[in-house]
């Protein structure tokens, strides 16, 4: 697994500092780079603004322009933004105001404001990168990350977002704002489990979830946004995939996509894997998702299959199934030695269970 944090040696500093690994004295050095200066054994040393750095076991090629966030006197950075790598996530926040029954990062009470670190490294981040936002719940802090998003798409036209939201906090006093935010720089992920409201709040874990999602979902539309709709596949809502794709081609025609997904077996989604986790690779256990797929796309709403590995999938579903797993957290199985498909498939979270996932892996 791509390491997120590194070990370094504490910095005498009193506040958090964003910085940036530049490899070499480079022409355009900014004031928050720190600069290589050369490797003692297996330390790699920078000059940070005077001060040493010290990074354990990090050669300079494997992390040169990462962007860092040092805690002061602590013995880790962490990696906030990995310049060789299309997964870039930001988490704005542990608070979340639903509990998923198969949510990857069950919330916590606690919360630091991380906007003021993130604005610099993204200042600092690589020309043409796609960073995530997520939680948690980013609109709980909804202000801030407004704020963050308006100033960030002025002061870095390149760069793209991803929002990972929950959609229960957008009212229509937030039109204005969203309607300013480019629709091609934001892209606003929002999980939608079923088209029976019962069924969505018993999964998020909220009374009356769905009815304020369908709210949000209309103030998004009115304000023109980009919407990635986002379904995970499970036991309690694979039936209802039929329904939900007529639901989507009737009241969220405006979408950029819908994402069916394969569950992670991680936080609460380990916890309740046996009750939740469906085997699509089981025969005919693809064809409610195969009728969905057909029929959005009849409709001409684009539709995608996220951490599918292709072996599970039906051939003529599989150009659906792009590698979407996070390189940090992605991995293939012993089975996948000799796979053709290796390079298209996206495999496994690390923390798949071999034991108790797909029974159908098979190289291609
Ligand atoms: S065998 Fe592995 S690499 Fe090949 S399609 Fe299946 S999961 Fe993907």
């Amino acid at each position: 697994m791509i390491p997120l944090r590194l070990k370094v040696d504490p910095l005498p500093a009193d506040a958090p500092i964003v910085t940036r690994l530049r490899s070499s004295a480079p022409a355009d050095v900014d004031p928050l780079d720190a600069v290589f200066l050369g490797m003692d054994g297996t330390v790699a040393e920078f000059d940070l603004a005077g001060f040493p750095l010290r990074l354990h076991n990090a050669p300079i090629e494997s992390v040169e322009n990462d962007v860092l966030l040092i805690l002061p006197r602590q013995g880790t950075a962490h990696r906030l933004i990995r310049a060789s790598s299309p997964h870039n996530t930001l988490l704005v926040t542990e608070r979340c105001d639903q509990l998923c029954l198969m949510c990857s990062q069950p919330p916590k009470r606690h919360h630091s404001d991380m906007f003021p670190y993130f604005r610099e490294a993204v200042r600092l981040a690589p020309k043409n990168a796609y960073v995530g936002l997520s939680g948690g719940e980013p609109t709980l802090f909804k202000e801030e990350l407004f704020l963050f998003l308006r100033d960030m798409v002025d002061a870095r036209p390149d760069i793209r977002f991803h929002v990972l939201t929950n959609g229960q906090h957008f009212e229509d006093a937030d039109i204005e704002e969203l309607a300013s935010i480019p629709h091609d720089r934001v892209l606003w992920g929002i999980p939608l489990y079923s088209h029976e409201p019962a069924r969505h709040d018993e999964i998020v874990v909220k009374a009356g979830a769905f009815s304020r999602l369908m709210q949000s979902f209309a103030i998004l539309a009115r304000a023109g946004s980009a919407v990635e709709l986002r379904t995970v596949v499970m036991k309690p809502n694979a039936p209802d995939l039929a329904p939900l794709a007529r639901l989507v081609t009737l009241q969220l025609p405006f979408i950029t996509v819908w994402a069916l997904m394969q569950l992670e077996n991680i936080g609460f989604g380990r916890k309740n894997w046996n009750e939740l986790f469906f085997d699509n690779s089981l025969p005919h256990a693809f064809d409610p998702i195969a009728d969905a797929l057909n029929f959005v796309r009849a409709k001409g709403v684009d539709a995608l299959l996220y951490n599918f590995p292709h072996c599970t999938v039906p051939e003529d579903f599989r150009c659906l199934a792009p590698r979407t797993i996070s390189d940090w957290k992605q991995r293939y199985l012993d089975t996948c030695g000799n796979c053709n498909a290796r390079e298209a498939c996206c495999g496994f979270f690390e923390w798949y269970p071999d034991e108790r996932g797909f029974t159908g892996v098979r190289p291609l």
